[in-house]
């Protein structure tokens, strides 16, 4: 048999053995190189052997697939200085004390919890669920470390639902800088006193570098942002919220003329209309061949939905057009004109909200605009959401967002 040699990548072991056990797992034996330790009473450096510890087993990182096993027996030290001569085990850098894994091991399931699950990581590594929990609470803050963050630029504040159907909220707040997301805070639910709360506890020397909020259409974020920061840092709103109105709209018109037509249309006729709401709800540059077919049967029905369609795609070209505050402010203006001459009804509420909100909507085109708004913020938080799903401990979650967001970069 071919034989290689690797390093294993622990520092100051000399290694006394090495095995294959039963289930073909690799069990090596080491012993520390390492001739002292400090007394854990007085702090000296200590070099008086006092015998060793029961040998202990950790878990290090995989060799060829097969699991592998660091075993050690831990040295123990007395002190000559301190009364009574208390005796301390040896600590060494590649493994904390009562972890049942080495350092290197514990960081490369952290990595392979990154956009992943605790159950997932726990079957593909074939270690227990508690195992890889005890794992992200050693090693995972719970919360902010503001000392770690040099500016914040962007705040944004969502609200996420964690359950289907339920009314469990939590409002995530996170910063965005220099093109990353950083995880500031998981709230449980939105209200306003809470965010309040949390946004006067941003240390001075961040809150001056906040340029913008970016928050949910929800008026106790608003008025908490109000209340912390006054009017000098301007709130934008989000526009994948405000879309989100107007193609509700558009939604409603939509079920209406699909039941009339239900009603009007030979069966034959009406199934070519199948799969239109999904049409109707994507980006109109997504559309295959055949989707645009079906949207062509269906407008020949509905004109008015037609219509409505368009206008909806209207003003979603307005977003994605580079304007400044006043040049989009007019182009809206122009567009609700459109919309209340078409005599549809189906966006009205929406032109309420587009009445009342106007300015913290159109302030998103400034910030595009100075701070070089990154389009991929709004998808990552989409994908937060999408990963809040069912965890319902706001400290767990907020651990989860962390170590997706910046994961990579900490064991990497
Ligand atoms: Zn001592």
């Amino acid at each position: 048999m071919h034989k290689i040699e690797i390093p294993l990548d622990i520092v100051d072991v000399e290694i006394e053995n090495v095995e294959i056990n039963k289930e073909g797992d690799i069990i090596i034996t080491v012993k520390s190189t390492d001739k002292d330790t400090r007394c854990h009473k007085c702090g000296r450096k200590i070099t008086k052997l006092h015998g060793h510890d029961r040998e202990i087993t950790l878990r290090h990182l995989s060799i060829l697939g097969r699991k592998v096993y660091i075993r050690i027996r831990p040295a123990r030290y007395q002190c000559t200085h301190c009364k009574g001569n208390p005796t301390t085990t040896q600590k060494l850098t590649w493994y904390e004390p009562r972890s049942p894994h080495t350092i290197a091991y514990e960081e490369h399931v952290l990595r392979e919890l990154v956009h992943s699950t605790v159950l997932d990581v726990s079957i593909k590594e074939d270690l227990g669920y508690e195992a890889v929990m005890g794992i992200i609470r050693r090693h995972v803050q719970t919360e902010v470390d503001w000392s770690e963050i040099e500016r914040l630029d962007e705040i944004g504040i969502d609200e996420i639902s964690l359950k289907k159907g339920h009314k469990d909220f939590v409002t995530i707040v996170t910063a965005h800088t220099g093109g990353n997301i950083i995880i500031l805070a998981v709230l449980k639910g939105r209200k306003k006193s809470m965010v309040k709360a949390f946004l006067s506890s941003i240390p001075k020397r961040l809150r001056k570098t906040i340029l913008t909020v970016c928050s949910d259409m929800y008026e106790g974020y608003i008025n908490a942002v109000r209340e912390v920061f006054g009017d000098d840092i301007p709130i934008v709103l989000d526009r994948f919220h405000i879309a989100k109105l107007y193609r509700k709209g558009l939604d409603e018109l939509r079920k209406r003329e699909m039941k009339r037509l239900k009603k009007e249309l030979p069966k034959e006729e009406y199934k070519k209309l199948k799969g239109a709401m999904w049409i109707l709800r994507r980006d109109i540059e997504e559309l295959t061949d055949e989707d645009l077919e079906v949207l062509k049967w269906l407008f020949r029905y509905s004109p008015i939905l037609e219509l409505a369609y368009k206008l909806c795609n209207e003003l979603t070209a307005i977003f994605d057009g580079d304007y400044s505050k006043r040049e989009a402010e007019r182009k809206i203006n122009r567009w609700k004109k459109r919309v209340i001459k078409s005599g549809l009804t189906c966006f009205n509420s929406f032109l309420v909200t587009l009445d009342k909100w106007m300015d913290g909507i159109t302030n998103y085109f400034i910030n595009r605009q100075t701070s070089g708004f990154v389009e991929g913020f709004n998808n990552k938080i989409k994908v937060i959401k999408r990963r809040c799903y069912g965890i319902l401990n706001v400290k767990h979650l907020f651990q989860r967002i962390h170590l997706d967001l910046e994961g990579y970069s900490f064991f990497a």
